[in-house]
């Protein structure tokens, strides 16, 4: 097995990897539409073919939304079934600001840096899980001793399309035992990571309307009130100047034992983070990786009055404010509205209009879930180092819609890291990385033919 995994590190896996990124599956360009069932077509469904699966590529439920590949490969009724996913589009490729001119649609290898287009998200990672499993494949003379099911979309960089609604409407041919699947960052390069779930976000604006036109400052100023001195007052009785929520309803319910566990163990460091920290910044008595994974933050995403570029000295007659919550599980964000509106109304700001624009959940699978330990221990075996645990990411990512739509169990096993510039420029994996990642995922998925299908249904 050694062999064949460095095998494929060192030549399969960079040749499909490069071949791969030369498909512009940009799903943000119209003008690259066809290009994504392309890539669903010639790419992934001729390797999952190869794989004994069953494909379909099937289109978005949403009219006019990229399409989707479902594929099955099922052995046996009595054993478990594994759910994958993964996406096949990429952001755009911003061609003229690669460093050196690398060409973002092919492989470029400088040192342990694999540049192209969707090497770290999300080509690169889906195509090390597939290549294991075919090594896994091959090693057990074509049984995996488990069912399969694979669902890759290619709208996830405009916001998943179509995705939630597809699994609600499959969710019978989507029944699974246990979500695996790899996308986004490790805690950080030389760590393994497991991630669990991810924070939500939700956007909202907060508005001041007074009146349909400036007046004079000098004719008015002490007379009618100022939009923006009132909204900057209602900023700052929500989230303090030191980044303190203070509305106590926008926070999450006190951290559980187990998850306050995880978070112990991780560390999150200026050297990590590529940045100082700001101690002084947040919910005090936190931790870094409380404050980060375990906490919710309400940033001010924009702020405006009047005319910033050439102000005039009058008293703007409106300001609006565009905000954020991010919040990990058990906030009740979808009251968000309703308690914003109580706490405004409260402390003298019922001027201030309040439009909730939309919102994702936050999920986590509780970390002593028996599936935890058991992916902990099989990836610990592969590397011989500690797995860094996340309870959730601290950005978003559509995981509720296999958490609570599918209710599934969801181990997120990511084969990238914090510097890998996805969305932007010079966007690579790392080698060394993708090596660890090919063992990882080679245990994983062999690890799983050992088990019985009743082992983990504790939790
Ligand atoms: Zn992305």
């Amino acid at each position: 097995m050694n062999s064949a995994k460095k095998h494929y590190a060192d030549g399969y896996l960079k040749a499909t990897i490069d071949k791969r990124i030369s498909y512009k599956t940009e799903s943000q360009a119209p003008e690259q539409a066809a290009m994504l069932r392309t890539y669903l077509k010639d790419e992934l469904e001729t390797t999952l073919l190869r794989l004994g699966f069953i494909c379909q590529i099937v289109d978005n439920p949403i009219e006019g939304k990229p399409p989707l590949l479902f594929a099955e490969r099922h052995e046996s009724d009595d054993s478990l079934t594994v759910l994958t996913y993964g996406h096949g589009d990429v952001v755009r490729g911003y061609d003229d600001q690669w460093s050196d001119n690398i060409d973002p649609w092919k492989l470029t290898v400088k040192g342990d840096k694999w540049y192209g287009r969707g090497t770290a998200d999300n080509k690169g990672q889906h195509s090390i899980n597939l290549a294991a499993l075919e090594i896994v494949l091959k090693a057990r003379d074509g049984h995996l001793g488990y069912n399969v099911k694979c669902l890759f979309e290619t709208g996830e960089e405009i916001g998943s399309p179509g995705l939630r609604k597809y699994c609600e409407l499959n969710s019978l041919q989507l029944k699974s035992d246990v979500f695996i699947a790899s996308d986004g960052p490790r805690l950080s390069a030389g760590q393994p990571t497991i991630f669990l779930g991810s924070r939500g976000s939700v956007l909202f604006e907060l508005t001041v309307n007074l009146r349909s036109g400036g007046l004079h400052s000098g004719n008015w100023g002490g007379l009618k009130r100022n939009p923006a001195t009132i909204l900057a007052g209602a900023l700052a009785s929500v989230v303090n100047h030191e980044g303190r929520i203070l509305v106590k309803d926008l926070l999450p319910p006190a951290m559980s034992p187990s998850v306050k566990e995880a978070l112990g163990k991780l560390s999150i460091t200026d050297e990590l983070m590529g940045l100082p920290i700001d101690t002084e910044w947040g919910e005090p008595s936190l931790s870094s990786a409380e404050k980060l994974l375990g906490w919710n933050t309400l940033e001010v995403l924009a702020f405006t009055a009047g005319n910033p570029a050439n102000p005039v000295n009058a008293i703007p007659p409106h300001a609006k404010a565009f905000c954020q919550l991010r919040f990990v599980v058990g906030t009740r964000w979808q009251e968000l509205e309703k308690i914003l509106r109580t706490h405004l109304d409260q402390h003298g700001f019922a001027c201030v209009d309040i439009k909730v624009q939309r919102g994702t959940a936050a999920t986590r699978l509780d970390p002593d879930n028996a599936w935890v330990k058991w992916a902990e221990q099989s990836m610990k075996s592969a590397v011989g180092q500690d797995i860094a645990i996340m309870p959730n990411l601290g950005g978003t990512l559509p995981n509720d819609v296999f958490a609570d739509v599918l209710g599934l169990p969801t181990l997120w096993i990511p084969h990238s890291y914090p510097g890998c510039a996805q969305h932007a420029a010079d966007e690579h994996m790392l080698g060394s990385i993708a090596d660890e990642g090919m063992q990882i995922m080679t245990s994983l998925f062999w690890d799983l033919g050992e088990l019985h299908r009743d082992h983990l249904h504790t939790s």
